[in-house]
């Protein structure tokens, strides 16, 4: 058996995945691939309950009908070298700083979801979103100003059916300091004052 044999279209692909793997998304995996994962069906209380008993982040499918998306603010600036929110004309990750290369304008939905009575919020990503809406958040932006109509119209066509998502579930950081800025384990008995973040992974109509 050959352990790492030289063939070039395996270099190539490893070029290609390692230019690939330096932008992830909001879900950690690289920009432009797509989990190939199946995630089990969850209730909403079962993947707060596995998160509040000590799971990072639960990933699980689920129905939903979109109650409410809002239209206010739909991007937000990210650093050109990575996908973080710029702070100013700065990066907050340490390593770019300053060094932000082309700004990019980036798709930020928060949708409304009513998950069999359960009403939470979730955010949608970049290319979630660009796929969801059908239009790129440049196309967006400029139908914001020009025409308001027809960009109200792209968002109240999507609300009020049932969809099929999944989504990632994790505690809010922070949710977990407390007013002196110490860092803190949430107990269970505190479950109705913790924070949980919910970030749509994927999102399709019912067929
Ligand atoms: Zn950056």
């Amino acid at each position: 058996m050959a352990l790492n044999p030289p063939l070039d279209i395996s270099n190539v692909l490893k070029g290609w995945y390692l230019a690939k793997e330096t932008q992830r998304d909001a879900t950690g995996v690289p920009v432009g691939l797509s989990p190939l994962v199946e995630y089990d069906e969850l209730s909403i209380a079962s993947a707060r309950e596995r998160v509040l008993k000590g799971e990072k982040e639960v990933y699980f499918s689920t129905r939903a009908m979109i109650e409410y998306i809002n239209s206010k603010k739909i991007c937000y600036v990210s650093c050109g070298k990575c996908l973080r929110a710029l702070d100013g004309s700065t990066c907050p990750d340490e390593k770019h700083g300053s060094d932000i290369g082309s700004p990019t304008e980036r798709y930020i939905l928060e949708m409304h979801l009513n998950l069999e009575g359960d009403g939470i919020v979730a955010m949608v990503f970049d290319e979630i979103a660009t796929a969801f809406l059908g239009k790129p958040s440049s196309d967006m932006m400029r139908l914001k100003y020009d025409d308001p109509v027809e960009y109200n119209a792209v968002f109240s066509g999507k609300v009020g059916k049932m969809y099929n998502v999944c989504l990632s579930c994790k505690l809010d950081d922070r949710a977990v300091v407390d007013r002196n800025g110490w860092t803190r384990t949430v107990s269970e008995s505190e479950e109705t004052q913790v924070e949980f973040v919910f970030t749509i992974v994927s999102v399709s109509p019912v067929a």
